[in-house]
């Protein structure tokens, strides 16, 4: 099937007091309608960065956005602001980890619910009221009518996600980011929303890319998983294969740091040492190696001096052989 999002050896830079830092460098990734696509990786891992260029929402001064962006066949990295106005909001639509920055303290929930739906399908104050109302229905909010008149202030973090959620979804968007949606909120909300959007995803049928640091999430909300480490994909495959037999040592890290489940509370996380590369200065060959355990299984001295490529389809990238990635997660990992 024709991915719905396709993204080609997207690089962002920006230029900087210290100097170009290079956010994204060469990713590339398809999602399709109606699945989801998961990217986790840590902060400055560029995964939110590509999705504020998906949409545009970069700051154009101060950062290049080069490679292809083609949503449902329209390609966007050249598109004008007049045009990604039209596509922000009606075709692919976006959820922020704080609702609070996209919502304004000064207009009631319902106007600005209703707004967008307006704004791209010229529908009256009437119309939209109504179609707004609907929404907090379908998202959860108890008496929708009455809340409609509500400001932000006067809704709880949950509601106030939820009602993001209604705002974003109100013109049906064929493409939704959701950007670390559920960071802030407690667990058992956080699960609540998760429910909720996967049962909207059924409903409308959408694309959703779905952003967070967290394997646990990803697990329940993804079909297919994207590891980005320093700019870079280091892994790819079906969210199965990929937490069922990863292949990259950064995505072992990953899979060492989460909590298990049914596991014992007490067992210690191991988090990964070290910390993110520059992205200023990054180091040379596999951004990974000065945190890489691995780099002695590798002859030459390749992960200082190559950087390794990520293949096509089910991937990882890294100079280990696929024996080498088979067996020592099997014998190293795996156990714990
Ligand atoms: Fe580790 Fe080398 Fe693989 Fe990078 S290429 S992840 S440093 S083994
Ligand atoms: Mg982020």
């Amino acid at each position: 099937p024709e991915a719905f999002l396709s993204v080609r050896d997207l690089r962002v830079r920006f230029s900087t007091e210290d100097g170009i830092v290079n956010a994204v460098s060469g990713l590339s990734f398809d999602v399709e309608r109606g699945k989801t696509l998961g990217i986790v990786g840590e902060s400055g891992s560029g995964k939110s960065v590509t999705n504020l260029a998906v949409l545009g929402l970069h700051n154009p001064k101060s950062s290049a956005v080069e490679g292809e962006i083609i949503l449902d066949g329209q390609e966007l990295v050249s598109a004008s602001e007049k045009e990604m106005e039209k596509i922000r909001g009606n075709k692919a639509a976006m959820i922020f980890q704080d609702p609070l920055t996209a919502l304004s303290p000064y207009y009631t929930v319902g106007r600005q619910i209703a707004e967008p739906f307006m704004k791209h399908t010229g529908a009256s104050k009437k119309e939209a009221k109504a179609r707004a109302i609907e929404m907090l229905d379908k998202v959860g909010i108890p008496q929708p009518a009455t809340r409609f008149n509500d400001y932000p202030h006067q809704f709880s973090g949950g509601m106030r996600q939820r009602a993001m959620i209604a705002m974003a979804l109100i013109c049906d968007p064929d493409l939704l980011i959701a950007d670390e949606p559920t960071t802030a909120l407690d667990v058992t909300v956080q699960a609540q929303i998760l429910d909720l959007l996967k049962d909207l995803q059924q409903e409308f049928g959408s694309a959703i890319i779905f952003i967070t640091h967290d394997l646990g999430v990803i697990a329940n909300m993804a079909d297919d998983l994207l590891v980005m480490y320093g700019g870079r994909a280091v892994e790819r495959g079906s969210v199965r294969e990929v937490l069922q037999t990863p292949k990259h040592p950064y995505t072992w890290g990953l899979l060492s740091s989460m909590p298990r489940l049914g596991g014992d509370l007490d067992e210690p996380l191991v988090p990964i040492p070290g910390s993110p590369p520059s992205l200023l200065n990054p180091p040379p060959g596999c951004a990974f190696h000065p945190r890489c355990a691995f780099t002695d299984e590798v002859d030459g001295g390749l992960c200082s001096s190559e950087k390794p490529q990520l293949a096509t389809g089910r991937a990882a990238a890294c100079h280990l052989s696929a024996e080498q990635k088979q067996t020592i997660f099997i014998d190293q990992i795996k156990p714990r």
